[in-house]
């Protein structure tokens, strides 16, 4: 693919910003259910079930969230808030994994009252979720490979990596449980981030396929379900392609044959974490150029900021542009496309060919339909901006608002400020 093609033409943009002024994150509704119904239907095969339980800090929002659950995802929670958003919308107990690390004991005591399945980041937190808020009867370990698996970019390799049980600790840790009253297992592993080779996935499956059955053998304790966490890429550069989940799939099943069944952890629930390629590729943040400008360089200057979208100032990440109504003109003009932050990181591109830019054109600014708004902040007192979603009726609704100048001051109280005067 060389073209990435942009869902709002300029007719619409102008008529959805009569309502709603730029910028704003806008999410497909259609896409999203298909793309979750493409992967419900990918691993329909699975004996044991199959569920994702959508990353919820990809995209926090309970208008999008109820939409995932509606096509039979769950949701991986990692913090209190995240967890009362999923009770807001009616989802507890086995629809909510909980995983989480460097955790404070009130985030195990809210995971135990809502039910959710707790997956263990490290073996001294055995001890202490018993102290703070009891043993449950599932649990799940968090298993890093350490030298035995090569990372990326974005999550670095494992043996660097803050999260998870070592190998042994692994063994150790469900002896521990099952001493403690656990009485059901599961597994996980999460090595990747952003990775588009299926195979990549295939291999984390027969890693943790292995290290079951393994566990089977020598300590007798049966694994009912293994989460192969999320990390699943998305195509950002239009030179890429989405990694092919049905391929994914099919690589699973067939070591599922020779691993599951073959080592007697048949049915075997299979659970993934997945947040980026579920939603990020059916969100798009909808911006205005405020200002053009020729230095040394030419620069866009747009009305949204590192604040609605940082994964470019962050790690660098490519994000496609479009130009509504300007999608036949030839890319001849090379433009730093940055917001109004007082870091020059504050681009969400550099030196990209577009067509020749002028003072009132909208940019849309691709896949930013996961840890985007998300991942925003108020920074430089920055203002986030709205979400909107189109419904599959084509209807557009604002499921957020934008934040405003009192939002940025809730949490300062001025009238301490007088007394003190
Ligand atoms: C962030 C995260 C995910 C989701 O990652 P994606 O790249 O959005 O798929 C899943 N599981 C855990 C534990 C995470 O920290």
């Amino acid at each position: 693919m060389t073209e990435k093609p942009c869902p709002l033409s300029r007719p619409e943009v102008d008529g959805i910003v009569e309502r709603f002024p730029t910028p704003f994150h806008f999410y497909e509704e259609e896409r999203i259910r298909e793309t979750a119904r493409r992967f419900s239907n990918a691993f329909a095969w699975v004996p044991g079930g199959y569920r994702n339980y959508f990353a919820v800090k990809a995209l926090p929002n309970p208008h999008v969230m109820r939409v995932l659950h509606e096509e039979g995802m769950g949701f991986d929670c990692s913090s209190l808030p995240e967890l009362l958003l999923c009770e807001q919308i009616g989802v507890t107990r086995e629809e909510l994994f909980f995983t989480s690390n460097d955790t404070p004991a009130e985030e195990f005591r809210e995971a135990r009252r809502v039910g959710a399945r707790i997956n263990l980041d490290d073996i001294s937190h055995i001890p202490f979720l018993e102290r703070v808020a009891g043993i449950p009867e599932f649990a799940c370990i968090r298993y890093n490979p350490g030298p035995l698996r090569e990372g990326n970019a974005i999550i670095g390799s494992p043996e660097e990596a803050k999260y998870g049980f070592t190998r042994d600790q692994v063994i150790d840790g469900y002896r521990l449980l099952q001493r403690k009253g656990v009485r059901r297992f599961g597994l996980h592993t999460m090595v990747a981030s952003n990775e588009l080779n299926p195979d990549y996935f295939i291999e984390t499956a027969r890693m943790v396929f292995e290290l079951a059955a393994e566990i089977h053998e020598r300590l007798g304790i049966r694994i009912e379900l293994v989460n192969l966490g999320g990390g699943i890429g998305i195509p950002y550069r239009p030179d890429q392609d989405p990694a092919d989940i049905e391929y994914v799939s099919n690589g699973i099943r067939k070591l599922y044959g020779d691993i599951v069944v073959q080592g007697e952890l048949d049915p075997l629930a299979i659970a993934m974490e997945n947040g980026r390629c579920i939603t990020g590729p059916h969100g798009y943040l909808v911006s205005r150029v405020r200002h053009t400008k020729q230095t040394y360089k030419q620069f866009v200057g747009l009305d949204a900021t590192m604040a609605d979208l940082m994964r470019p100032g962050m790690y660098g990440a490519y994000h496609h542009i479009s130009v509504p109504g300007k999608e036949h003109l030839p890319l001849d003009e090379e433009y730093d496309v940055t917001g109004s932050l007082c870091e020059n990181n504050d681009k969400f591109a550099i030196d990209r060919k577009l067509p020749k830019i002028e003072v009132g054109d909208y940019v849309v600014i691709h896949d930013t339909g996961a840890h985007g708004h998300a991942m925003g902040f108020n920074y430089n007192g920055k203002l986030r901006a709205a979400e909107l979603l189109r419904r599959p009726d084509g209807s557009v609704h604002r499921i957020r608002r934008a934040e405003t100048v009192e939002d940025y001051f809730a949490t300062l109280d001025f009238t301490q400020l007088d007394a003190e005067g």
